[in-house]
């Protein structure tokens, strides 16, 4: 049978008694269990604000947003990021009409601090960091880097829901985080996803922004009183970026499992890890960085002939992926094309084996076997 790159698990009844309890409320919109999966996702990862989204997308958006708006950026102030990230990550930023500066990635496939620093002007205003498959990378030095430049931080952190450094949630130091509970992410639901604040007012904003800009403070204190219950005060050009209760009461089913489901993945990379063992000339498995227990989201390797070894693979009925292309290889992005040498060189040697917790041993064994097979 054929093995999928990604397959999600949802706890099926558990997500349906969730989804009934909205349903026979009548309340499925903004509210209710997106309060409780805000609740649980501060508990969960220690964030002392959450505001759930419909994507990840929307929320690296207001992340560019709110941080320009605060911080007064101009139009065509630059923000640092990486080549090898799916496109959301960049489009977020032009979105607000800053400029995409492209820094190189290093052997754990995310930014390197050393390219960062050399990409780093006096128009520089932030860096975008992504953990690529639930790593950190060298994380650590690039807060160093963004504190003594004095540049805002936001972390994709699309990949890392349950990822833990030195055993906390990543990403304290980023003014915002942003995670995706998009369909086939490790934490999934359909679409949403989740964006944590360091700051108070930047939270507070972002959830009158993800609702059309209405405030409804104004009128709070009379709101039990009849009259002026439906009034409310518009403040700005707003959007439609908000979560829904039905989206948030499969979150919060699978939030339960998560630390569970990651740690079969990580058994799953462990057991790739040993399959390869032995064949580092030909199979070298991108490295989890010291300190770092990833999700494991994704499990990468390097291959010289990676193209060749995609279409072998198929022919065994194993689909992998590749995560990812060379951003600057896009047509509206090609204007930073041959700066990021490393990004480019290695984009073109990834793949993504299968990665999800309905993959068993002998399944993996098998993906081992053929991948080695396929190469020699
Ligand atoms: C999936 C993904 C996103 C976008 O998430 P959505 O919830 O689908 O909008 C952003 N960044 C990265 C690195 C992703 O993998």
């Amino acid at each position: 049978m054929a093995i999928q790159l990604f397959v999600p698990t949802f706890h099926v009844e558990e997500c349906l008694s969730e989804i009934r309890e909205c349903l026979e409320k009548g309340w499925t919109g903004l509210g209710f269990k997106t309060v409780e999966f805000e609740k649980a996702w501060c508990e969960y990862t220690g964030l002392p604000h959450a505001h759930f989204l419909n994507s990840a997308t929307v929320g690296l958006h207001l992340a560019v947003k709110i941080l320009k708006q605060t911080y007064g950026w101009q139009d065509g102030d630059e923000v640092i990021s990486t080549p090898l990230t799916f496109v959301s990550t960049n489009h977020a930023i032009m979105y607000e009409n800053l400029h995409v500066t492209f820094a190189d990635v290093d052997k754990y496939l995310c930014l390197d601090p050393e390219d960062v620093l050399q990409k780093i002007n006096s128009k520089t205003r932030a860096i975008v960091f992504v953990g690529i498959g639930g790593n950190t990378g060298q994380w650590e030095k690039i807060v160093e880097i963004a504190q003594a430049h004095n540049l805002k931080l936001i972390l994709d952190a699309a990949h890392m829901a349950g990822t833990r450094l030195h055993g906390e949630t990543p990403g304290k130091e980023a003014d915002a985080i942003v995670y995706s509970f998009q369909a086939v992410k490790n934490l999934p639901t359909a679409d949403s996803g989740m964006i944590c604040f360091r700051e108070a007012e930047h939270d507070a904003l972002a959830r009158k922004l993800c609702w059309l800009g209405i405030n409804k403070d104004t009128y709070a204190r009379t709101a039990g009183k009849g009259a002026y219950k439906w009034k409310y005060d518009v403040e700005s050009v707003g959007f439609k970026y908000h979560g829904n209760s039905i989206m948030a009461a499969i979150g919060l089913v699978e939030l339960r499992y998560l630390d569970q489901m990651n740690a079969y993945r990580r058994q799953l990379a462990a057991w790739y890890d040993a399959g390869f063992k032995g064949y580092e000339d030909i199979i070298r498995p991108i490295p989890v960085a010291p300190g770092c227990e990833s999700s494991r989201h994704l499990y990468i390797i390097e291959v010289d002939k990676r193209d060749e070894l995609l279409m072998a693979l198929n022919d065994y009925e194993i689909y992998p992926g590749v995560h990812y292309g060379d951003n600057t290889e896009y047509r509206m992005y090609s204007y930073a094309q041959g700066l990021c040498s490393n990004a480019h060189y290695i984009s073109k040697r990834i793949i993504s084996l299968p990665m999800h917790t309905k993959i068993d041993y002998i399944k993996l064994k098998n993906i081992v076997k053929s991948t080695i097979s396929s190469i020699y």
